[in-house]
Parts: structure tokens; C-alpha cells; sequence
């Protein structure tokens, strides 16, 4: 284990129920799996509605942008039975996921949120 001198203690952090699937694969960087296991993302690419993943263990798939989806409850409810080995999700990560919360009364907004009035149109 190597030492970690600007590891703060697990702070908790707040985030905006609202916040769409999207913002929050980009900001947190984890996809719980339908197994149970906590991955973590190497890339998200966004592709209009749709999104590419890939994962730190080789797997890319695609996913939609909803927040009541089977991913976006068990992200928001922490549901996950361990992280995945192969990804090797540091520690740290894991502790600053288990410090957030996401709440409906306050909490960031992510940048890159979309504003469903303002972004739908041209592109
Ligand atoms: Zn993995």
C-alpha cells in the first residue's frame, strides 16, 4: 500500500438527484454491473442520447441516458456487491463514493448537465 499524504478523510459530497446518468458516469467514473460488481470507467463517450463506456477491465458497451434506469438506481443506491478486481478501483475512489450522497433538496448540478429546454435541437 502506498501512502496517500493528500487523502483527506472521506468528506461527504452531495449530488443533485437530478443529475442525468451521463454527468454523473463522467464526474464518478464507476459502473455498478448487473453481476453486482463495481467497475471502473477508462473512457465515456457520449454520443447524443447514447453513451459508450468502457471499462478498466476491456469491456465497452452502450447505454442510454436515463436516470430510471437499472444503472442509474443502483449507482444512486450504492447497490454493488464488490468492486470489480480486474479494474482495480483504488481504494480511495471507493471511499469517496461510499461519502456521497444524492439528494433531491441540494447538491451539485453537474457541469454538463443537460438542460432539456436549452440543449435539445441542431447539432
Ligand atoms: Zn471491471
Amino acid at each position: 500500500m502506498v501512502e496517500n499524504v493528500n487523502l483527506k478523510p472521506t468528506a461527504k459530497r452531495y449530488y443533485r438527484k437530478k443529475n442525468d446518468l451521463f454527468s454523473l458516469l463522467m464526474k464518478m467514473k464507476l459502473w455498478p454491473s448487473r453481476s453486482g460488481a463495481l467497475h471502473g470507467l477508462k473512457s465515456v463517450e457520449i454520443r447524443g442520447e447514447r453513451a459508450e463506456l468502457t471499462t478498466h477491465c476491456g469491456h465497452s458497451f452502450l447505454i442510454t441516458n436515463s436516470r430510471r434506469s437499472r444503472a442509474a438506481r443502483w449507482l444512486r443506491n450504492k447497490f454493488y456487491t464488490s468492486p470489480c478486481r480486474a479494474c482495480r478501483v483504488p481504494e480511495w475512489k471507493i471511499g469517496k463514493y461510499g461519502g456521497t450522497v444524492f439528494s433531491r433538496g441540494h447538491g451539485a448540478v453537474l457541469p454538463g448537465q443537460a438542460d432539456h429546454s436549452a440543449v435539445r435541437g441542431n447539432q
